[in-house]
């Protein structure tokens, strides 16, 4: 028998490729991401629609007449999930690290985004119920809404991945559970706000076939308290999480265009590694340039005027530049490409700086970890 896994494999991923690059939905979704705007309402999103492409791309390759005897093969089924779906899982945890990671920087948790992992065990169960009938016909449907499906569970599992890892930290995490469409009644059950770990059952993380219900994580740069409530399911209205949204707004501004260093204007703009800790100022190794005439962006303020959180360094500065107002000072972050003292390009990093009307950019430094 010949082996006609490779072409179809082939066949199936330039078919996938090519729907996912001409989708509209990706394309506007990608750029939320990149914008920095995306949420996990949108990973959702775009796992329904990656998942759809799938399952989409599988039934136009695979049916009974490719197949060798009508049948899926435990060898053919095997190769086909597992490289498709890893794609599929791989796609999609790219978005829920982005999302996360600027949900982190967006409460000053200075944690890494936690990816989820990859469910093998589901996967091996699709390949069983595939191969398990004679008559592909029978088995056909794994290849419909189960792909979607496992492909949105992965924005499930990033979630609670990254849940456990802040609570395992101490702090708080609330996940929030909405219907979708049309919903049964165990779902409309499990709708609400849930403090994680205690008081969230499990099934908040499960989804039944054909649902697209939209599970979300808060983080909260908060260590849990331990209250006589927490060990009660506790829900609250949706009204409440828009309040704390707004709560711990941050502020955004333009992108900023250094100038290049031909121009008269130019100055070059250094980068500390450290403030406010003593230490040798010959030390050039602590020190970096941002670029000349390349451009600082994802600029929002972080503390002070215009957000919630407050500048804690707020006397040191008031202080030490006489004649500046406190409650003018902000706390800004944005990503700069950044130089060492010879001009050699280091990369983009996160820097952190102070800015007040009449005083100006102050502080620059790297984004401590
Ligand atoms: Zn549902």
């Amino acid at each position: 028998m010949t082996d006609i896994v490779p072409e179809l494999l082939e066949a199936i991923k330039k078919d996938f490729e090519k729907q996912r690059v001409d989708s509209k939905k990706i394309q506007a979704l990608l750029k939320l991401l990149e914008d920095g705007q995306a949420t996990y309402k949108d990973a959702h999103a775009y796992a329904v629609e990656v998942g759809e492409i799938l399952s989409k791309v599988l039934n136009v390759h695979i049916t009974a007449e490719t197949l060798p005897d009508g049948k899926m093969y435990f060898n053919i089924a095997d190769r086909v999930l597992n490289e498709t779906l890893k794609n599929n899982y791989s796609l999609v945890s790219d978005y829920t690290e982005g999302v996360q990671a600027r949900l982190n920087r967006q409460v000053g948790l200075k944690l890494r985004a936690q990816r989820p992992d990859f469910d093998q065990d589901r996967v091996k169960g699709f390949v069983n119920k595939l191969s398990s009938a004679d008559d592909f016909t029978d088995v056909q449907w794994v290849l419909g809404d189960p792909m979607v499906n496992f492909t949105q569970s992965v924005v499930d599992e990033a979630i609670k991945k990254n849940a456990k890892f802040h609570s395992d930290a101490g702090m708080k995490a609330v996940i929030k559970r909405q219907v979708k469409g049309k919903a049964c009644d165990w779902c409309r059950g499990l709708e609400g706000t849930y403090d994680y770990p205690k008081g969230t059952p499990n099934e908040v993380f499960h989804r039944h076939e054909n649902c697209r219900c939209v599970t979300e994580y808060y983080p909260e740069k908060k260590k849990a308290r331990q209250d006589v409530w927490s060990k009660q399911w506790r829900k609250t209205s949706i009204h409440d999480i828009l309040k704390e949204e707004k709560r711990r707004d941050t502020l955004p501004l333009e992108d900023i265009q250094l100038p290049k260093s031909l121009s008269a204007k130019a100055r070059d703009v250094y980068v500390k590694k450290y403030y406010g800790v003593k230490r040798n100022p010959l030390d050039l190794e602590e020190t970096y340039k941002i670029r000349p005439g390349s451009t600082i962006t994802n600029v929002e303020v972080i503390a002070g005027k215009g957000v919630r959180a407050p500048i804690r360094d707020i006397a040191r500065l008031v202080r030490e530049n006489p004649g500046s107002i406190k409650r003018n000072w902000q706390k800004v972050k944005g990503w700069a490409f950044l130089q060492d003292l010879e001009g050699n390009d280091i990369g983009e990093f996160e820097v952190h700086w102070y800015q007040c009307e009449n005083v100006g950019k102050i502080e620059f430094k790297l984004k401590e970890w």
